[in-house]
């Protein structure tokens, strides 16, 4: 018997007001999962009225005060660990030690803001004789956040603990397919003390449910991470009433390798980004440029380890019917067009992997610039190689895309892979596996996206700058 979730609104669990509650699936089985809370315009003002009566507490209360209150959040995700990996799995069919991963994270998330807030501030500017002027980061009031699937517990932790740092109370709106985990992180942080009201969630549908709580009068600031068509339809209803927003948006991320860079690094590189999440991971590097003298060597080490990856040991499934239909569609087009993958290129006909949402690992090998593998967002376990020429090649190849979210390079020589990094036009880079952490800010450039999450930038986001100017005189 499925179990019943409803929103969790002001402290506590609230049913909807629309009696309708929405199904979920196991991916790994396709067995159906528990049902979650159909939200509607009414629910969302329920909670962000929720919010609203508590934000003002909320953001007069002293940093030490709020930073305690959100190490008490982190240590309550870290207790409540198991729990959390297991609603997250049964709707995502993720493997343990990604759950491990992104469940320690999403604490990580807030441990990381406990600590910033009590460390940033305004500043005092000095105007001269008879004048005192400071700025001060004040809150907006409630922020919206709506998530994606992909990585459902930790997008919300990105965005929540910087945006409560800041001092704003919050409405959360995940993905109506895997929102158990969020609801849970409500319930353990009101059992830890979170004020009720500061952090309210929201289930249901993007059109039900999303687009009313951007829409709502008294939201002030919208994070969202998703897909480019919904970032846009939500930058207009956020014009619309002139409120700001982040958006977090896809990606077709570039890893550039050049001939004297450490290949076997850079291979396991391109086979975590296939492999990771099932490649349904925004910042997935699945293109891989590789200098053409080494092309083909790269590429068949790259075919042969992808071609041995398992799945439910080495990969997840896809996290939904729709995506996993998306992801054989691309495929199929593909065949169609010409392009045979050198390994993978399908669905699992048979054994376990057939009875869930499972896509074979493929990789297509030469992809011309202009085929829509090499140019759309799969979000699959699907990579695409390419030679360059030399290193101006390299860099028209990365660039040659909408987006510009995140970017790999691989070379020996140091001052070459600045340079190339340098003139990518991604949010982020990381040259010979230079660390991309939560302490580094995070964004898109071009469709990818604007705004910042992570790093103290994010914090600066979600406040805004007030000048205070007292005349001495
Ligand atoms: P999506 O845009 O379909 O959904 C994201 C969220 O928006 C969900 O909560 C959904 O219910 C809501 N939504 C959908 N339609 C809406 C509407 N009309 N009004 C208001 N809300 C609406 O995206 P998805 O399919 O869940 O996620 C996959 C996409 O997210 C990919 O494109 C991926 O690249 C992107 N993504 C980006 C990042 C990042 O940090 N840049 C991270 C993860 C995923």
């Amino acid at each position: 018997m499925p179990l019943r979730h409803d929103h969790w609104i002001a402290g506590k669990a609230e049913a909807p007001a629309g009696g309708a509650y929405l199904p979920t699936i196991d991916p790994a089985t396709r067995q159906p999962g528990d049902e979650v809370a159909r939200g509607t315009a009414a629910d969302v003002d329920r909670a962000v009225t929720a919010a609203a009566d508590a934000q003002t507490d909320w953001a007069r209360a002293a940093g030490a005060d709020r930073s305690e209150a959100l190490h008490r959040v982190a240590d309550a995700i870290e207790d409540g660990s198991a729990e959390l990996m297991d609603v997250e799995r049964a709707c995502t069919g993720k493997l343990p030690g990604q759950l491990r991963l992104e469940v320690d994270m999403s604490a990580a998330y807030f441990r990381y803001y406990a600590g910033v807030l009590r460390s940033v501030g305004g500043r005092t500017i000095d105007l001269g004789a008879g004048n005192h002027t400071y700025t001060r980061l004040e809150p907006y009031g409630v922020v919206a956040a709506i998530t994606p699937w992909n990585l459902p517990l930790n997008q919300a932790c990105r965005a929540l603990a910087p945006a409560l740092a800041a001092g704003n109370a919050v409405v959360a709106k995940p993905s109506e397919l895997t929102s158990t985990s969020t609801l849970l992180l409500a319930r353990l942080a009101t059992e830890a003390g979170l004020p009720d009201g500061v952090l309210n969630v929201v289930t249901g549908t993007g059109p039900e449910a999303g687009t009313p709580l951007a829409a709502h009068p008294t939201v002030r600031r919208i994070a969202f991470t998703g897909s480019v068509a919904t970032g846009r339809h939500l930058a207009t209803v956020a014009a619309d009433r002139l409120v700001p927003l982040t958006l977090e948006l896809g990606g077709k991320s570039p890893l550039v390798v050049f001939a004297d860079g450490d290949l076997d690094r850079a291979v396991a590189a391109a086979v975590g980004a296939v492999a990771f999440n099932a490649g349904q991971v925004c910042s997935a590097t699945t293109r891989l440029l590789v200098e053409a003298t080494v092309h083909d060597e790269v590429a068949a080490r790259v075919v042969d380890a992808v071609a041995r990856l398992e799945p439910g040991v080495d990969f997840g499934p896809m996290i939904t019917e729709a995506q996993y239909d998306k992801v054989l569609d691309h495929l199929a087009a593909a065949r169609v067009s010409g392009l045979a993958p050198a390994t993978g290129g399908g669905a699992y006909e048979d054994g376990p992997a057939a009875a869930g949402l499972y896509v074979r690992p493929t990789v297509f090998v030469g992809v011309p610039p202009e085929a829509p593998l090499a140019r759309e967002e799969i979000f699959g376990p699907v990579l695409v190689t390419m030679p360059f020429a030399d290193e101006p090649d390299a860099v028209a190849r990365a660039n040659d895309t909408d987006y510009g979210l995140v970017a790999g390079v691989w070379s020996g020589d140091v001052a070459r892979g600045l340079r190339v990094a340098e003139r990518i036009e991604a949010g982020q880079v990381a040259v010979n596996g230079g660390a991309l952490t939560i302490e580094t800010p995070f964004g898109g450039f071009k469709q990818s996206g604007y705004g910042r999450e992570k790093g103290i930038e994010a914090l600066h986001d979600y406040a805004q700058t007030k000048t205070i100017s007292l005349s001495l005189d």
